[in-house]
């Protein structure tokens, strides 16, 4: 069950300490309390955690400081979608804001290489009039011989260049906690020019340490990617790890799955599940095209499938899409063959904006037939 206070709820307010005493007095039951320190307001949610069949909704409701209760309807407590819940499901960052109904493209590199490749991107993307992008620093190989990324060492000239080119999140993956403080060291260095979305790769997502870690820390939102060979709802538990140790600023990406019935997609595109999880949860949604088919092929309209795919994911109401891209694929460090051409940014860009429309579109003709 959760309770929530309303707006800017003061500790000290007699009214909440006499909420706190009743509460205190339950039997059988355990009580978080969750804070959200927004820019306009404070807002304060209670947790009862525990035997809450017993508890009467509307006694609670009649503290004074209590704006309503919500029961919890089905698991993942806190980033779930309960009934007669409308908790935001949107979230801002660095004047960018993430919700189940915005659309950002966070195209960039797989892996950071070059200054100059780096530098390129970010221009293009600004040309482009987007904030987001990739960078990976901290790879994750299955093979210990291949690069692993140019870790610490590339971030202050990541950071410095997206603050250049007006680039406010980027979106890179970290396999370790030590490399939180690395990210939050070298943003401070180099002056807060940008943010970081902490990327959860798919290998890690059932890395708990990891996920309690990343959850701890409040500065960076999270982007969560899809464990590739777990259920859905493993993967949903993997979110809630973040939310119940406070980082409710979570995104969930889908990446496809391992499977040989994927072939010749790199992994099964499983972007059908867009809405499911925007049903499931108040997660804004985003998908990863370039992971899920993993190659440039095309077919005979000329279209890659990597861009089919992606407006699979755009016309079911996705959120973002990371995307790989790289200046020359042919010299990319890391996954070269699945990585779109700066040239090819427009047209991609293009073909998401149709789908999206078609969404929207489709989003209207519901309500009139609803
Ligand atoms: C990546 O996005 O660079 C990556 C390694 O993705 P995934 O964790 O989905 O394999
Ligand atoms: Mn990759």
């Amino acid at each position: 069950m959760i309770i929530i206070l309303h707006p800017d709820t003061e500790k000290t307010d007699p009214n909440y300490l006499k909420l706190t005493e009743y509460l205190s007095g339950l039997h059988n039951i355990t009580i978080r309390t969750h804070e959200e320190i927004g820019t306009q307001q404070i807002l304060t949610e209670i947790y009862l955690i525990g035997d809450t069949k017993q508890l009467d909704a509307s006694i609670i409701e009649s503290f004074e400081v209590v704006e309503r209760v919500v029961r919890v309807s089905r698991e993942y407590r806190i980033l779930g979608r309960h009934k007669d819940d409308n908790r935001p499901s949107h979230f801002e960052y660095n004047g960018v804001r993430f919700g189940q109904d915005t659309m950002h493209v966070c195209a960039g590199l797989c892996a950071v290489d070059t200054p100059e490749n780096v530098e390129i991107m970010m221009k293009t993307l600004r040309d482009h009039g987007l904030q987001c992008t990739r960078m990976g620093a901290y790879k994750p190989r299955t093979n210990p011989y291949s690069f692993q990324g140019h870790g610490k060492k590339c971030l202050p000239y990541v950071f410095e260049l997206a603050g250049k080119y007006d680039i406010r999140v980027i979106a890179m993956e970290i396999t370790h906690d030590n490399q939180i403080e690395e990210i939050h060291e070298a943003l401070l260095q180099a002056g807060k020019p940008t943010g970081v979305m902490m990327q959860i790769g798919t290998r890690n997502i059932q890395n708990f340490e990891l996920l309690k870690s990343v959850g701890r820390q409040k500065e960076f939102p999270v982007l969560l990617k899809r464990g590739f060979g777990i259920t859905l709802e493993e993967s949903l538990n993997a979110a809630e790890y973040l939310a119940s140790e406070g980082n409710r600023n979570v995104i969930f990406c889908l990446r496809g799955m391992k499977t040989n019935f994927g072939d010749p997609h790199r992994n099964l595109v499983d972007f059908a599940h867009v809405p499911v999880i925007k049903r499931m949860t108040r997660m804004p949604v985003c998908i990863d095209p370039s992971h899920s088919v993993g190659s440039r092929n095309t077919s005979p309209d000329q279209i890659l499938d990597l861009m089919h795919a992606t407006v699979q994911g755009v016309i079911a109401g996705a959120n973002m899409i990371l995307v790989d891209f790289h200046p020359d694929p042919g010299i990319a460090l890391i996954d070269g063959p699945q990585a779109l051409r700066l040239e090819e940014l427009p047209w991609f860009l293009e073909d998401i904006q149709i789908a999206r429309e078609a969404y929207e579109m489709r989003c209207k003709a519901a309500a009139k037939y609803i």
